[in-house]
C-alpha cells in the first residue's frame, strides 16, 4: 500500500458482481417477469452484468411490502435511539467494505476509482451517522395558545417514501435520500438508475446485515418510463423524492399530480456559471474552473459550465486554460494518475458529441478537445468553447460533459446579469479577494448554493438543491430529514374551559 496504489486495487479491477437481483423485503429475487437488462462497463463497452428488471408489478409488490413495513412493522414505532444503532452498524459495515463498493460504482459509472474510496463511499456512511445522530432528535412543538387548549403537534414519518436516483454519483444519492428517510422512520422503494445499479444492490446487503427490519427497504433497478414512473403515479407511495434532469424532474411532478397529489422534491438540472474577476489569482481560477468541469467528467448537476472572466485578465486566464485542459489526463479511472474516466453510457456520450457539434455550428469558438479518446470506451476530449453567446443551445442547456463555455464580462452588473440568464439556478461560483465584490454577487445570483473561491464545497448539514428550473426541496442537513416527516396538530381543552 505504499504507493497509494496497491495489489489490491489492481485486483479490484475486476470486482466480482454478488448482487443482480431485486431487493423486495428482504430478500433478492427475480422480476415477476423474468426480465433482465445489461449494466455496461463504460471504459470497455462490454457487459458487466444483467440485472433483474422491475416493472410496474415488482414496484407494487415492493411497495406492498413497505406499506406492511410501515403500517405493522416495528421500523416507525422504534425510539429513534434504536434506528440509529441499525443505521451506525450499517455505516459501519459499509467501512468496511469501502474498496469493493468503490470498485462497483468505477465498473458501473466509469468514476475514478481513488475519488470513490477517498470520497463518495466513506461520504455515505458519513451520511448515515448524520441522520442517525438527529433519528432521536426529532419532536413537534408546544403552543402558547391564546385559548383554554394543550395544543402541540407531532412530527409523524410521511409514510412509504419513493426514492428515483440518477446515474453520475450512485453512492452519494442513494445514501442522502435512503438516510434521512430511515432517520423519520419512513419505509421506502428506491429506483437506482439503470446505467448504475451495482453499488446500491450491496447497499441493500449490508442494510439486511445491519438489521435494517425487512420490507423497509426496497431496492427496484429498472427503467425511467417503467419502474421509476410506476412510482411517480402510485397510489400508495407517500411522497416522492427525485433527483434527475428537468426534463424527468417535470414527469414526475406530473405524474404526482394525477395520482394521489404526493409531495415531491426535485433536484434538478444546472448550468452553473462561475465569475472570475480581475483580481483573482489567474492560475488558481484555471484550476478551479477546471475543477469545476472536469470533476466526475462534467457528470455532475453543480458544474461550472458557463465561466465568465473579466475582460483585464481573459486573454491570460484562455491561454492558461487550454494549455492546462491540453494536459489533463483522460483514461482508466482505476489508474491513479487519470483525471477523467469515461461518460458512464454510450447516450451520455453521444449527447455531449451533438453538443459540441451544436456549438461548432452555432459559431463558438473551439479552442481545445472537441473529440472522442481512443476507439473503445466512452472517452471524450476536455473541451473548451470561446466566444460563446447566451442565446446559444450550449450556453442554456444542460450538457452534462466535459464541456466548458467561456466569455467575457466588463462589469459587476454585467457579470450578475449573464450568470443569471438561465432558465436553472442551481450553483454558482465567485473568484474574487474582494469581499464586497464577494457579498454583493452572492446576494445577486438565483441559485441553491453559492462557492466563493471553491467548487463543489459543502458538507452533510448544509442543505443542498435548487432555484428555478433546478427544482425545489433540498437534500442533506435537518432540511431533508423534514422532506419526510409531516405535522400533526393534537389539541385537547384544559379542564373547564369553554372547547
Ligand atoms: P438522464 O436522462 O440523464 O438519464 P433522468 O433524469 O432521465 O436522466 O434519470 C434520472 C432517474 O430518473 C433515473 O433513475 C431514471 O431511470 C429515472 N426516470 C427517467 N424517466 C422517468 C420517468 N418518466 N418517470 C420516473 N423516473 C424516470
Amino acid at each position: 500500500l505504499t504507493n497509494g496504489y496497491s495489489h489490491i486495487e489492481s485486483f479490484l479491477k475486476i470486482p466480482t458482481v454478488k448482487f443482480t437481483k431485486l431487493f423486495i423485503n428482504g430478500e433478492f429475487l427475480d422480476s415477476v417477469s423474468g426480465k433482465t437488462f445489461e449494466t455496461v462497463d463504460p471504459r470497455t463497452e462490454e457487459v458487466i452484468t444483467e440485472i433483474a428488471e422491475a416493472n410496474k408489478e415488482d414496484v407494487d409488490i415492493a411497495v406492498r411490502a413497505a406499506r406492511e413495513a410501515f403500517d405493522f412493522g416495528p421500523w416507525p414505532r422504534m425510539p429513534g435511539a434504536e434506528r440509529a444503532k441499525i443505521m451506525v452498524k450499517w455505516a459501519e459495515l459499509i467501512e468496511q467494505n469501502v474498496e469493493e463498493i468503490a470498485a462497483l460504482d468505477t465498473i458501473d459509472g466509469g468514476k475514478l476509482f481513488s475519488w470513490c474510496k477517498a470520497v463518495d463511499v466513506p461520504e455515505a456512511s458519513n451520511i448515515l451517522r448524520y441522520y442517525a445522530g438527529a433519528a432521536d432528535k426529532i419532536h413537534g412543538d408546544v403552543f402558547k395558545t391564546s385559548r383554554d387548549l394543550h395544543l402541540y403537534s407531532l412530527m409523524e414519518p410521511v409514510g412509504v417514501v419513493g426514492h428515483i436516483i440518477p446515474w453520475n454519483f450512485p453512492t452519494v444519492m442513494f445514501l442522502a435520500k435512503v438516510a434521512p428517510a430511515l432517520a423519520a422512520g419512513c419505509t421506502m422503494v428506491i429506483k437506482p438508475a439503470e446505467q448504475t445499479p451495482l453499488s446500491s444492490l450491496f447497499y441493500a446487503h449490508l442494510a439486511k446485515l445491519a438489521g435494517i427490519p425487512d420490507g423497509v427497504l426496497n431496492v427496484v433497478p429498472g427503467f425511467g418510463s417503467t419502474a421509476g414512473a410506476a412510482i411517480s403515479s402510485h397510489m400508495d407511495i407517500d411522497a416522492v423524492s427525485f433527483t434527475g434532469s428537468t426534463e424527468t424532474g417535470r414527469k414526475i411532478m406530473q405524474a404526482a399530480a394525477l395520482s394521489n397529489l404526493k409531495p415531491v422534491s426535485l433536484e434538478l438540472g444546472g448550468k452553473s456559471p462561475v465569475l472570475i474577476f480581475d483580481d483573482a489569482d489567474v492560475d488558481k481560477a484555471v484550476d478551479l474552473a477546471l475543477f469545476g468541469i472536469l470533476h466526475n467528467k462534467g457528470e455532475i448537476c453543480v458544474a461550472f459550465s458557463r465561466v465568465f472572466v473579466q475582460e483585464g485578465i481573459y486573454d491570460e486566464f484562455e491561454k492558461k486554460v487550454v494549455e492546462k485542459a491540453k494536459a489533463w489526463v483522460v483514461g482508466d479511472p482505476f489508474d491513479p494518475k487519470v483525471q477523467q474516466g469515461p461518460q458512464t453510457s454510450k447516450a451520455q456520450f453521444d449527447k455531449i458529441l451533438s453538443y459540441i457539434e451544436h456549438g461548432k455550428t452555432e459559431g463558438a469558438t473551439l479552442l481545445t478537445g472537441g473529440k472522442p479518446v481512443g476507439n473503445k470506451g466512452y472517452y471524450i476530449e476536455p473541451t473548451i468553447f470561446a466566444n460563446v453567446k447566451e442565446d446559444m443551445l450550449i450556453s442554456q442547456e444542460e450538457i452534462f460533459g466535459p464541456v466548458m463555455t467561456l466569455s467575457k464580462f466588463k462589469t459587476i452588473e454585467d457579470a450578475i446579469k449573464k450568470a443569471n440568464s438561465s432558465k436553472y439556478g442551481l450553483a454558482a461560483g465567485i473568484v474574487t479577494k474582494n469581499l464586497d465584490i464577494a457579498n454583493t454577487v452572492s446576494r445577486s445570483i438565483r441559485a441553491g448554493i453559492i462557492w466563493i473561491n471553491c467548487f463543489f464545497a459543502f458538507d452533510i448539514d448544509c442543505p443542498f438543491g435548487g432555484y428555478k428550473m433546478s427544482g425545489f426541496g433540498r437534500d442533506y442537513g435537518l432540511e431533508a430529514l423534514h422532506k419526510y416527516l409531516q405535522v400533526k396538530s393534537v389539541a385537547t381543552p384544559i379542564y373547564n374551559s369553554p372547547w
